[in-house]
């Protein structure tokens, strides 16, 4: 048996200002381009992936494995082209050499340059060339579904966490089904549905309700019998027409229970859907609460609408600005994302002194706004190829990179300046450059929900920092 296994990867925010090259999708790597062949093997066996579960379960059927790519990007604008040309034609080259089954791990919110449904689109090319080959993918929970990715699939199924920590078990859950089609020991069929709706981001955490008891709803329908059930929350900030929640159910040939439990969960985020409304605070509220905390710390100060995994730049300064003006001690930052400084904080070298003009490269004009650039003063105190691997529970033993990266520290607060986007959801991203976030006052992130994956469990506090950056939606008051 000869299995096509392939990663594609990319959650598109349209308002974003950060671009989508191709080499954007080495995420992670060295390279310019995607992985591919025994890489993806050396680099996503035994990872908390759903690749890495593809390949465990394909090695345990004695599978022949063909490994085209494996792309995964942080969130940015949408794909370029030829970008988008070069992976999906290595997936469809590979699919076209011949093969008996096609495992898929892709996003399900990918816009390119051309195309509001990259997966969709993907996957109507690759049933054109093979019509009858069992395929399977696995989704993000960010789905923003379209009819051609139902249509083109004979299994789909998304991640029940957010936090996503079972991104592998989801490649389990895909694949064991996938494996037992191929069996024919059961005849997969699909229900799916959409309801118009935009939860926001803030509010879609499987900790809180309602997304906690829509995704054990979901779980019990597997548990019960469904081959995969999925609610996806959707992705917003994607002007395109189908943006939002979706469900889909894949059950053992029985298309009208398929529809039901479709429309169980339907229901259930409809009724609930208040409950998806984020109320913002003031920024200078966030900071009157933050400053007399009684906790010793960490205390989380979430710069949430410069989240890189929505689509940030991870540059903007507001959220920084107000914790340098109000004196707050004891912070560390992650994490300002300006290479121009890194640079002339490396000439500087480390134990000395630098005055840098940070962030606010980009101009956000969804928002009206300019950037807005701030001169910070410290000493450098560390350097670092800003690579590190994933301790999990998130993603555990992935690799990420975040380019040359430095620590500038002006006395109260520790800043991280880094390359490339890089969204704090793992313990080691402070771990690799020697600082302990147990021991932190407070802690500077820029994320909305995946923080909790890698600091939930320290965290005393958190104030929600209403900020400014690429996460606000394209909406001038948001
Ligand atoms: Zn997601």
């Amino acid at each position: 048996m000869r299995l096509v296994i392939a990663m594609m990867s990319h959650e598109t925010n349209t308002f974003s200002t950060v671009p989508t090259p191709l080499s954007r999708f080495s995420r992670g790597n060295t390279h310019p381009v995607p992985l591919e062949g025994g890489e993806i093997i050396a680099a996503y066996k035994e990872t908390g992936s759903a690749v890495g579960a593809f390949i465990e379960l394909a090695e345990a059927e004695g599978a022949e494995m063909v490994l085209p790519l494996a792309a995964a990007a942080w969130p940015s604008g949408p794909v370029e082209d030829a970008a988008y040309q070069y992976m999906t034609d290595r997936i469809c080259g590979a699919i076209e050499a011949g093969c008996d089954g096609i495992l898929l791990q892709l996003h399900g919110a990918m816009v390119t340059e051309s195309h509001e449904d990259g997966e969709g689109t993907l996957l109507a090319r690759i049933r054109r060339m093979a019509p009858d080959i069992p395929l399977a993918i696995s989704l993000d929970m960010h789905t923003n579904m379209y009819p051609a990715i139902i249509d083109n699939a004979d299994i789909v199924a998304g991640y029940q966490t957010y936090p996503h920590v079972d991104v592998y078990e989801t490649g389990l859950r895909v694949g064991r089904a996938f494996f037992q089609m191929i069996r024919g020991e059961v005849r997969p069929t699909m229900a799916w549905g959409n309801r118009p709706m935009l939860p926001h981001v803030m509010r879609q955490g499987s900790d809180d309700s309602p997304n906690r008891e829509i995704q054990q709803l979901a779980k019990k329908m597997e548990s019960d019998g469904a081959l995969c059930a999925s609610f996806f929350t959707g992705f917003p900030h994607a002007d395109i027409r189908l943006a939002g929640s979706s469900a889909v159910v894949v059950t053992d040939g029985d298309q009208r229970l398929a529809e039901e439990l479709r429309d169980q969960l339907l229901d259930l985020a409809w009724r609930e859907r208040t409950k998806f409304v984020y109320q913002i605070e003031p920024l200078a509220e966030s900071f009157a609460r933050a400053s007399v905390m009684v906790e010793d710390g960490p205390i989380v100060l979430l710069d949430h609408y410069d989240n890189a995994a929505s689509g940030g730049s991870m540059d903007t300064m507001t959220v920084l600005k107000g914790i340098l003006d109000a004196g707050l001690e004891d912070v560390a930052a992650f994490a300002i994302c300006d290479p121009e400084a890194v640079q002339t904080m490396i000439a500087a070298g480390i134990g000395n002194e630098a005055t840098v003009t940070l962030g606010g490269r980009a101009d956000m004009p969804s928002i009206g706004r300019v950037g807005e650039p701030l001169r910070v003063a410290g000493t450098v105190r560390l350097i670092s190829d800003g690579r590190f691997r994933n301790i999990g529970p998130m993603g555990k033993g992935v690799m990420n990179n975040m380019g040359p990266t430095v620590v500038l520290d002006t006395g109260k607060v520790e800043i991280i300046v880094i390359s490339t986007q890089q969204e704090p959801n793992d313990f080691a991203c402070f771990q690799s450059l020697g600082i302990d976030p147990r021991a932190k006052r407070y802690l500077m992130l820029k994320s909305r929900i995946h923080w909790r994956a890698g600091f939930k469990t320290i965290a005393k506090q958190v104030v929600d920092c209403a900020g400014v950056g690429g996460v606000h939606l394209g909406l001038r008051d948001a």
